[in-house]
């Protein structure tokens, strides 16, 4: 059918059908409004289709495979053959179930769903085009508009993602074959997730990295594990290099990277596996994954003809109602800014949604998590000590470690630690990090515990299950004021 110039309206507009986007529309829809959710591509975003989902799926899967033919000390003697086909089809098998799902819940809270790509016209008016052959377009009025539209992988230059041996990460979740050897630029969660994945599968990978340690913004005592881990599993580093170029070999390929000024001006990082001097570096490979971070998309909106205004990275910058400098257009998710994390878009669609419907919604970051899926996992809320210490707080800090944890020792899984961070005077919790097992799902707790204002002793004094992980939670409390039964006391 091809779609003629037809005009029609709708109360709230959201573009993009990403965590942000999807839970903006459900939300809007639960309120009653008039909604039109348009999406170009898959329900889902980048989260459910090429990001979080598949990403976690393939985790798991490689993290089966790996601990099955690692457990001898449990007994267990076993060499897991991985087929590899299988189990991206399992991966693709989650990612359906989950995107299926966001389509039938949008129908069933009375969400409008539009396939096309919406351009702004002006103010209050998108063209939408409808992709195929001659599939036309049709404008939509809106009296509000969510933009959701997220983000997309930066390109470094040298590295474009349509030559065959350079990944993005969405085609790093979708090989066919297992690569022999892969270099990885960047050693942010992305790359480090992913390294993690191709390691276990027995690809030989080095990691690149312009700054000096892996997770860029996390604090060392969490990242020491990470690092150590992924040097047991063969994962080569060379801190303080950014690649410049690659070029084919006859068998493969080879990433060409420089030291980057300060690190030749250091002399080379001590945590380098060669040494840095100025020698540029050559490192042979199958594959070369770039994930060196990721820009928002708003550059394809035509956002000038509705006059909204984005900062000189892209990002539509907003209030803490989730609204852009033009009153009735809000921007929510990765192209609002960072943390670009699925979970803080769809808290930022939840509160557009509600201020257009009324209520007295506000963004609050306070108690805002974050998990790193390496092995072991990280998991962080609210402020670290030293955050806490620079916005004026005398703090109270308690860690156990998890080697003191019958459950770990149980898993077999006994690095790391919780940590909280208190305010030493009313004991008010205000921020947790955690590094080991489990750790992105005991950090929930620690969020919980923030947003209620609840103290060390009320953290202390919650019974938890024996023999968990969520004790570690509640012996850091203990640890804080002293009093830890399985932990020396600080
Ligand atoms: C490999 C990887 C792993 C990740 N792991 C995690 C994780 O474990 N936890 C976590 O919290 N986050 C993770 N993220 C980040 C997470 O995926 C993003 O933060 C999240 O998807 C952002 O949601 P969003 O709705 O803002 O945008 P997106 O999910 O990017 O969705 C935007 C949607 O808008 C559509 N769109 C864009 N322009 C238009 C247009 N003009 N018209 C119509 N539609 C349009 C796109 O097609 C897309 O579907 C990961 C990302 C990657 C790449």
């Amino acid at each position: 059918m091809v779609v003629g110039d037809v005009t029609t309206g709708t109360d709230v507009l959201v573009v993009g059908a990403g965590p942000a986007g999807y839970v903006a529309a459900i939300r809007a829809g639960q309120l009653d409004l008039d909604v039109t959710l348009v999406e170009k591509d898959a329900y889902g975003g980048t989260c459910l289709n090429d990001g979080c989902i598949p990403s976690k799926a393939l985790i798991t899967a490689t993290d089966v495979a790996h601990d099955a033919g690692n457990a001898e000390e449990m007994g267990i003697h076993a060499d897991p053959a991985v087929d590899l086909a299988g189990m991206m089809g399992w991966k693709d098998d989650v990612v359906d179930q989950l995107t299926g799902g966001v389509e039938k819940l949008c129908k069933a809270n009375g969400v409008n769903l539009l396939e096309g790509t919406a351009t702004f016209a002006d103010e209050n008016t998108v063209r939408v085009s409808h992709s195929g052959e001659g599939q036309g377009s049709e404008t939509l009025e809106f009296e509000h508009a969510i933009v959701a539209t997220g983000s997309r992988p930066i390109e470094i230059p040298g590295f474009e993602y349509d030559d065959e041996p350079v990944l993005d990460s969405t085609q790093a979740l979708a090989l066919e074959s297992v690569p022999d050897s892969m270099v990885i630029v960047g050693a942010g969660y992305i790359g480090m997730e992913l390294a993690g994945v191709y390691a276990k599968l027995g690809t030989d990978v080095t990691v690149i990295e312009m700054l000096d340690s892996i997770l860029p913004g996390y604090d060392d005592d969490l990242k020491r594990p990470v690092k150590q881990r992924a040097t047991d599993l063969g994962i080569e580093f060379h801190f303080g290099y950014a690649a410049s170029e690659w070029t084919e070999t006859g068998d493969g390929i080879r990433v060409v990277a420089e030291p980057t000024e300060e690190a030749a001006a250091d002399g080379g990082s001590e945590a380098s596996a060669e040494p840095v001097e100025d020698d540029t570096l050559e490192l042979d490979a199958e594959k070369v994954l770039v994930a060196v971070g990721r820009e928002p998309v708003s550059d394809t909106l035509e956002l000038e003809n509705a006059g909204v205004e984005t900062d000189d990275r892209g990002f539509i910058q907003t209030d803490s109602r989730a609204r852009s400098n033009v009153e009735h257009v809000f921007a929510v998710g990765d192209v609002a800014g960072e943390p670009m994390l699925a979970h803080k878009g769809s808290m930022e669609g939840q509160v557009a949604a509600e201020v257009i419907a009324g209520e007295p919604s506000a963004i609050d970051y306070q108690a805002m998590p974050a998990a790193v899926f390496t092995e072991p996992e990280i998991g962080t809320v609210g402020m670290s000590e030293s955050e806490a210490e620079e916005a004026g707080f005398e703090t109270a800090v308690g860690k156990f470690p998890f080697r003191a944890s019958g459950r770990a020792l149980t898993t077999g899984e006994t690095d790391g630690f919780v940590k909280i961070v208190a305010d030493e005077e009313q004991g008010y919790v205000l921020g947790a990090q955690t590094v080991g097992p489990e750790a992105s799902e005991l950090i929930a707790e620690l969020g919980l515990a923030i947003e209620l204002g609840a103290t060390l002793e009320d953290v202390a004094s919650t019974v938890h299950t024996h023999p968990t992980l969520s004790e570690s939670v509640m012996e850091a409390a203990e640890n804080a004021l002293g009093h830890a039964i399985h932990t020396l006391n600080r």
